[in-house]
């Protein structure tokens, strides 16, 4: 069974088709990349994906759940959750209580102290600065709280938005880690990046977006090998 299967979406915002016939799937544990110039739809099937947009045409299931018309809280207590570009972390709440905003959802709360435990020890970074304000961390900080902000909520796949957006490439290649290491933990991932090469170093496969639908999918070598890809998300040879 797939984690995520996106068959044939259709979404319009007034008058602009953002969606024409999306479709793509992501297998159960997978890391799968979805690159794309700017306005090509990846936001926005993300957005079909946690319930924040109406498709007006196809489906979207969740581990074999008919998610396409199901509220967000629903998506996310089922396991799927949406890290949003820009990481929105909570500026004036501490590291601690952004962590603990992810276990909102959660009723055994109990559980929610071992799950920010857990993102202590992925990323010691935040634990050493769990009494500071969110919005005095770091660009990459953030991100990574945003990450470990939604593994509190238990997830079972993660869609992520842009997570390399306005940071250096040392901390670009560390948040990619991190995305890896929640990978390994058994999270599936659907990672949206203008970062082609960073996202094509830890993905398993790929899809490249164009207009609204997929244009093109392979393995991320077959991606990044791909004299399409290469020339227009990869900077050329
Ligand atoms: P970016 O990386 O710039 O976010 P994207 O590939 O994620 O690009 P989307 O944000 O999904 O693209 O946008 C797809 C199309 O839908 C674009 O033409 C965009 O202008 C349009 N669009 C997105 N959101 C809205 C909205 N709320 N209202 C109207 N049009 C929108």
């Amino acid at each position: 069974m797939a984690a995520l299967e996106i068959e044939g979406l259709d979404v319009q915002y007034g008058g602009v088709h953002a969606l024409r016939g999306m479709s793509l799937t992501v297998g159960e544990g997978e890391v799968v990349a979805l690159l794309g110039n700017n306005g090509a739809g990846k936001t926005t099937t993300l957005s079909a994906a946690s319930g924040l947009v109406r498709p007006t045409a196809g489906t979207i299931t969740f581990r074999g759940q008919d998610v396409t018309r199901a509220r967000p809280e629903a998506i996310v207590a089922a396991g799927l959750v949406h890290v949003p570009e820009g990481r929105r972390v909570f500026s004036t709440l501490t590291v601690h209580e952004n962590l603990q905003v992810g276990g909102y959802l959660v009723r055994d709360q109990a559980e929610v102290r071992r799950r920010i435990e857990r993102v202590y020890a992925l990323l010691p970074r935040l634990a050493e600065r769990r009494a500071q304000q969110g919005g005095t961390l770091s660009g990459g900080e953030q991100q990574m709280l945003a990450i470990g902000r939604a593994m509190v909520t238990g997830p079972r796949m993660l869609l992520l938005d842009e997570p390399s957006m306005g940071l250096a490439p040392l901390v670009v290649a560390s948040v990619m880690e991190l995305v890896r290491e929640v990978n390994a933990e058994g999270v599936s991932v659907l990672l949206v990046e203008q970062n082609a090469k960073a996202a094509l170093k830890i993905a398993h496969r790929g899809y490249v977006i164009e207009n609204g639908r997929c244009v093109l999918a392979g393995s991320a070598a077959e991606l990044a090998g791909d004299s399409r890809v290469v020339e227009a998300y990869l900077g050329g040879v």
